[in-house]
């Protein structure tokens, strides 16, 4: 079966393009169909009142709104148990907050835009405020209750392991140890240090800082870097013995020495004579021996007489 085509007969309304005629003459091709550049008439404006809407399946019968409050701020302190090391992790908040900052538009007069890495370097402002939230996080979370009862100036529960520490909340809203060095000589960090839950993972990675940064000293030098730093932890000690003795760097330091497998004595040693006949020196690590005999001559022998 073949399909014949009539060359002859003229293009019609149905066909968009025929090979009658080249396709640059076609008027179609250059304006298109008249109903993109006709005005719309104003038939379609009429409007027609709804017949039973209530029952009309297709008809939304309520229109809700929803919004999402968070009760608690969006920092969770378990995302730090994603890093090993205190200084990743106060890098990595830096980061953020010098990003926040930029969304912020507190940054003014900075060549820093969006999200970046930043090679221009961070601000002390910014440095300073990094300790400050992580721990802040770390608190919210673990002393909850304890920065409730403080701010409403009540009994803290006797369950609490801070019950003997007076606690109190600093102007950065952190909780310190009140204890009764307020009239020593001492640096202000120090007298009130921040309190540190020993069970967080920012509390293993505050002592391996401070453990590196005596270069691997022992338990009390340890624990008085932390405290100097202006921190507490919370059974701190067990924690820090813990650390210790899981570093590799002082296990190696502090392994017992290697005890040396003594070679067997030599036969000359053995030989029955009489007293103060002959004295020698063994030198076992040359294989030499030499002896003096009484009459005062010297034989050396490699493997005895
Ligand atoms: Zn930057
Ligand atoms: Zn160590």
């Amino acid at each position: 079966m073949t399909l014949r085509v009539n060359r002859t007969e003229p293009c019609g309304p149905r066909y968009t393009f025929c090979r009658c005629r080249p396709f640059e003459r076609h008027k179609l091709s250059w304006s298109g169909p008249k109903s993109l550049y006709t005005p719309e008439t104003n038939a379609s404006e009429s409007t027609y009142e709804l017949v039973d809407p209530g029952s009309d399946p297709d008809i939304r019968p309520l229109v809700s709104t929803l919004s999402t409050t968070t009760t608690s701020k969006q920092l969770g302190s378990q995302r730090f148990s994603k890093f090993s090391s205190w200084k990743s992790l106060t890098r990595a908040i830096i980061h953020l907050i010098h990003i926040a900052r930029l969304f912020n538009k507190t940054l003014k007069n900075s060549p820093c835009k969006g999200w970046h890495h930043c090679k221009t370097g961070y601000t002390v402002e910014e440095s300073d405020q990094v300790s400050h939230i992580i721990i802040q996080a770390v608190q919210e979370e673990v002393y909850s209750q304890e920065i409730k009862c403080i701010q409403k100036h009540e009994q803290i529960p006797k369950s609490s392991p801070l019950k003997n520490m007076d606690p109190l909340i600093d102007a950065h809203c952190l909780l310190r140890v009140g204890g009764r060095l307020h009239n020593a000589n001492l640096d202000q960090r120090e007298k009130t240090p921040v309190i540190i839950p020993g069970k967080h993972q920012v509390a293993t990675l505050l002592i391996k800082h401070h453990h590196e940064q005596i270069y691997h000293q022992g338990r009390l030098f340890t624990e008085g870097a932390i405290r100097k730093a202006g921190f507490w932890i919370v059974g701190g000690k067990r924690k820090v013995s813990n650390i210790i003795h899981q570093c590799i760097t002082c296990r190696r330091l502090r392994a017992p020495l290697t005890i040396q497998k003594m070679a067997s004595l030599q036969r000359i040693v053995f030989r029955q004579n009489l007293p103060l006949r002959m004295s020698g020196l063994m030198c076992s690590a040359l294989g030499v021996f030499l002896h003096v005999e009484q009459e005062g001559a010297i034989h050396t022998a490699n493997d005895g007489p």
